[in-house]
């Protein structure tokens, strides 16, 4: 059996290295994801040239995924970019009139000029995601004092988050709009944008998505507490394709502990909006360093997959650790093994609900009748993907084919649950039966099928035209 839950490889310093980057997609990647956090915009374009060339030479589809730095507040540098000890119960200041390369283990510059407005004494500021904990003592001016309450090493550039949410710069920065036009030229697949606090930030990285000719599914990343309140969730879902519970901010600003509880009801609450959504960060932390998972990390993805994601994502462990290609094997059968439970293979999805749309009824039946019979495959003819994604929202065993003649679908469906993109063009087919058996054939060309194996199959009786899926049939191999 193929693995259902996908896997998303962020690409850096480490799958740079020469043979690396084709070790990750053989092991088993997904969709890669290029981190706007670092590196110069050829850096990205030169990676995504790399990832198309391979993935073509393998014959496989790799979806790939922009991730927007967004308006992450951080420290400016320390002089020299040292590193400096900060000492419990000492005192560290964050000024944002101080030279921005000239912090040391007094204090440090900040290019958010906001931040002695946005705080006030008592606040907890988190630093390197939590790993530093400062407590605001008082503000003067553009200095904000902090008394150090657990000290640690901290490096130049590191992230600030205040405890509870509140440093709220707008979701789209300058450098994000012009990586939205890199993100176009690349012609990514998907977009994610950092931090946003509203559906409208979600819609105006779309319209300047459009505008600069890129037709990438929206990622939201939900990481910030301003996110979570209900009804802009809800909104924020809607507006986007997918989502991302990311939990390295998210957890910072809302606390650790309330993490596992939100990615359940973040999952939940994505699949039943028909949308995909991406479990991601610390997954396989340990693995930037060892070549084997712990097992609480063994735990977290088999839960992650337990509770419906459709991804999984890997950050330093592929980007900058030493082990990138067994991070992603580690992955691989960890996934693989999860999904074997019965209880990921049943389904009450819907059964209480009337649907507003044809393709969307056909994709539910096909759906009811593949859980219901002893059906080896699914098989959807696709001009969008929108089938299979709604199929996929759908908990079942059975893998659903997405075949389709455009290699942009092919890549859409990589990060589905479940889908596995097929490149099929039935050219100008219009007998219905030889359709059916050109479609079989090709699964039994390719080894998914033996004969004898019973297939749901959907199609729309215009071809080439979108949301026209109106019909479904159920086949057997070699029996057309
Ligand atoms: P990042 O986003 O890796 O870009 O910070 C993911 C997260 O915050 O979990
Ligand atoms: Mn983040």
């Amino acid at each position: 059996m193929a693995r259902r839950t996908k896997i998303v490889a962020t690409l850096g310093p480490a799958t740079d290295e020469p043979g690396v980057l084709e070790r990750v997609i053989r092991a088993g990647v997904d969709v890669v994801r290029l981190n706007f956090s670092h590196g110069e915009a050829d850096t990205h374009k030169w990676r995504a040239d790399c990832v198309r060339n391979l993935s073509r030479e393998m014959g496989r589809h790799v979806g790939i995924l922009v991730d927007l730095q967004g308006p992450k507040i951080r420290i400016a540098r320390f002089r020299d970019d040292m590193r400096v000890h900060l000492v419990a119960g000492t005192r560290f200041d964050l000024d944002t009139q101080h030279p921005p390369d000239q912090g040391d283990d007094h204090q440090v510059g900040c290019h958010y000029a906001d931040l002695p407005h946005d705080v006030s004494p008592g606040d907890v500021l988190l630093l390197d995601d939590g790993r530093i904990v400062l407590e605001v003592d008082a503000i003067e001016a553009s200095r904000v004092i902090c008394r150090v309450q657990i000290g640690g090493v901290l490096s130049s550039y590191k992230g600030i988050n205040k405890q509870g949410g509140g440093l709220s710069a707008a979701a789209l920065t300058d450098k994000d709009r012009a990586d939205i036009k890199t993100a176009a030229a690349i012609d990514a697949d998907f977009l994610a944008v950092s931090f946003p606090r509203s559906a409208d930030d979600i819609k105006e990285a779309r319209v300047l998505l459009r505008a600069a000719g890129g037709d990438a599914g929206l990622v939201a990343k939900i990481e910030r507490c301003e996110a979570l309140e209900p009804g802009v969730i809800e909104a924020i879902i809607d507006a986007s394709d997918a989502i991302m519970v990311a939990r390295g901010d998210l957890g910072v600003e809302i606390g650790d502990a309330r993490l596992p509880w939100v990615q359940k009801d973040l999952i939940k609450m994505a699949r039943h909006r028909d949308r995909a959504v991406i479990t991601a960060t610390q997954m396989m932390e340990s693995m930037i360093l060892n070549p084997m998972p712990t097992r609480a990390e063994v735990f977290d993805v088999a839960n992650a997959v337990i509770d419906g994601t459709d991804a999984v994502m890997l950050s330093a462990e592929t980007a900058s650790g030493s082990y990138p290609d067994k991070a992603v094997e580690s992955m691989h059968r960890i996934c693989l093994q999860a999904e074997t439970h019965p209880v990921l293979q049943h389904s009450h999805h819907r059964l209480d609900e009337t649907f507003d749309r044809v393709d969307e009824a056909i994709a539910m039946a096909a759906m009811y009748v593949a859980n219901h019979l002893p059906v080896k495959a699914i098989g959807a003819l696709t001009e969008t993907g929108y089938t299979p994604l709604w199929m996929s929202r759908i908990s079942s065993g059975i893998p659903i084919y997405a075949l389709t003649r455009h290699e942009k679908t092919c890549r859409k469906v990589t990060l589905y649950r479940g889908v596995y993109p097929l490149s099929f063009d039935p050219g100008c087919e219009i007998d219905e039966t030889r359709l059916y058996r050109q479609i079989l054939d090709e699964f039994v060309k390719r080894d998914l099928l033996k004969k004898g194996d019973l297939v749901v199959l959907t199609r729309g009786d215009i071809r080439g035209i979108r949301g026209s899926t109106n019909a479904m049939k159920i086949v057997r191999t070699g029996e057309q």
